[in-house]
């Protein structure tokens, strides 16, 4: 049997970043962008207002008041189409192109309309305005040809608008992994049924469709297959059609459990079976070729959900994340942290134990509080957990104040 560190060093060792590929705006969100990207055009592409108010010479308002005649009025997307001369100023938007001449911006709020007259006049109360107020310059963000964005950038909101404004509609990306996800189990019903004699609801399959889609992945829904030769070859086989394969159940020393044997049939080749942990330990690891969009990856997670969501943790992630070109995460990055009670651990494999984990006050050390929890087909017990405490093998009571080894289950908040 491996330990939990081995078998991710196995699990990371198969994963490799798919190729990079266009991909729609849209859908590039959490992506990582595989290429430098530079400007198509200078930004700002012409002198433009950054406030509403009158563009103007700043040399007709030395002493800041002065009675203007109004040339025009220039909205956003429009083209100037006078010169502002001396005493003259022109209505502008923000946004708007400067005119010519012009070389400051005087805001709307430091303006009245004279009226009364045949052409109209604007009397401008203000400071002297600076040659260049309220006007951002041509280029004055970029330039074109500037590189905006390198390769190995993270896509968040900010990137998205930056490629759309250097006229990107696609981003050359590593592409979203696919991740099927199957559950297996004669016992199982979907969660709307009301379960029959022996029958249970399938709570996997949604746990770790949203687990993937939480990891930046796009999930496929395989759904439900029975414990029978065919069916369940079937679905796998179509599961092996994405980048990730999740199957979950059907993989211990039962007699229906029939995941590995069948995945082998496949053409996958296992890697690992069993994990020295708790939960996890029947884990099953396999590989399958190295077509053009690089090999298939297959976790066969043990059915008990806790055990299904701490594998997902453990591996599942990692092998996202680096096959998603965003390296391998967190991995298994603990942090220590302050038992707040006394806490007996019994059994020979490092244990995974719901926990929560405070680090509210910043000059103490986090403080870690386990959870009723009473095993692996316990999700009642995770779902209060911000953290899993990592209990090394063997039996030993564990005293209140004691500095234990903590997994942040990063995504939860801290206030559960
Ligand atoms: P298995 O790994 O198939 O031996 O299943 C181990 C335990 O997990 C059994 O009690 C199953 O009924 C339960 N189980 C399996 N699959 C699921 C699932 N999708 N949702 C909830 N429980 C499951
Ligand atoms: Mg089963």
């Amino acid at each position: 049997m491996l330990d939990v560190d081995e078998a991710l060093q196995r699990v990371l060792e198969n994963a490799r970043p798919r190729p990079a590929a266009r991909v729609p705006l849209s859908d590039s969100l959490g992506l990582i962008l595989a290429e430098d990207v530079a400007s198509d055009i200078d930004s700002p592409p012409y002198d433009k207002s950054m406030v509403d108010g009158y563009a103007v010479r700043a040399a007709d308002l030395v002493h800041g008041r002065a009675d203007l005649e109004l040339l025009e009025e220039i909205m956003a997307g429009a083209v100037p189409t006078k010169a502002v001369a001396a005493g003259t100023c022109s209505r502008i938007m923000t946004g708007a192109p400067i005119p010519d001449e012009a070389n400051a911006v005087v805001m709307q709020e430091h303006t009245e309309l004279i009226g009364g007259t045949a052409r109209e006049r604007i009397r401008i109360s203000d400071e002297p305005p600076r040659p260049g107020q309220n006007i951002l310059r041509k280029g004055a963000s970029l330039r074109r040809g500037d590189v905006v964005l390198h390769g190995g950038r993270l896509i968040w909101p900010a990137e998205i608008g930056m490629l759309a404004e250097v006229g990107r509609a696609e981003a050359l990306a590593i592409p979203r992994v696919r991740v099927a996800v199957l559950s297996t189990g004669n016992e199982l019903v979907a969660a709307g049924k009301i379960p029959a004699a022996g029958q249970i609801r399938n709570s996997n399959g949604p746990m770790l469709l949203a687990a993937v889609r939480q990891a930046g992945a796009e999930p496929v829904d395989l759904g439900i297959a029975r414990d029978e030769h065919a069916p369940l070859r079937e679905r796998l086989a179509e599961g092996l059609k994405c980048d990730l394969l999740i199957v979950s159940g059907g993989v211990s020393t039962g007699v229906l459990d029939l995941v590995p044997g069948l995945l082998t049939t496949l053409g996958v080749g296992e890697v690992f079976h069993r994990i020295r942990m708790k939960p996890g330990k029947p884990l099953w690891f396999g590989v399958r070729g190295d077509d053009a969009t690089g090999p298939t990856l297959i976790f066969g997670l043990p059915g008990n959900p806790v055990s299904s969501f701490v594998c997902f943790e453990l591996f599942v992630k990692p092998a996202i994340a680096k096959s998603s070109g965003r390296g391998s995460g967190a991995g298994h990055r603990t942090t220590p942290a302050r038992l707040t009670s006394a806490f007996t651990h019994r059994g020979d494999r490092p244990t995974y134990h719901p926990a929560v984990l405070k680090t509210s006050d910043p000059t103490a050390a986090p403080t870690v509080t386990p959870l009723r929890w009473v095993g692996s087909a316990d999700l009642r017990g995770l779902v209060d957990a911000n953290a899993l405490i990592v209990f090394p093998a063997g039996d030993r009571l564990f005293a209140a104040g004691e500095i234990v080894e903590v997994k942040r289950l990063v995504e939860f908040s801290e206030e559960r």
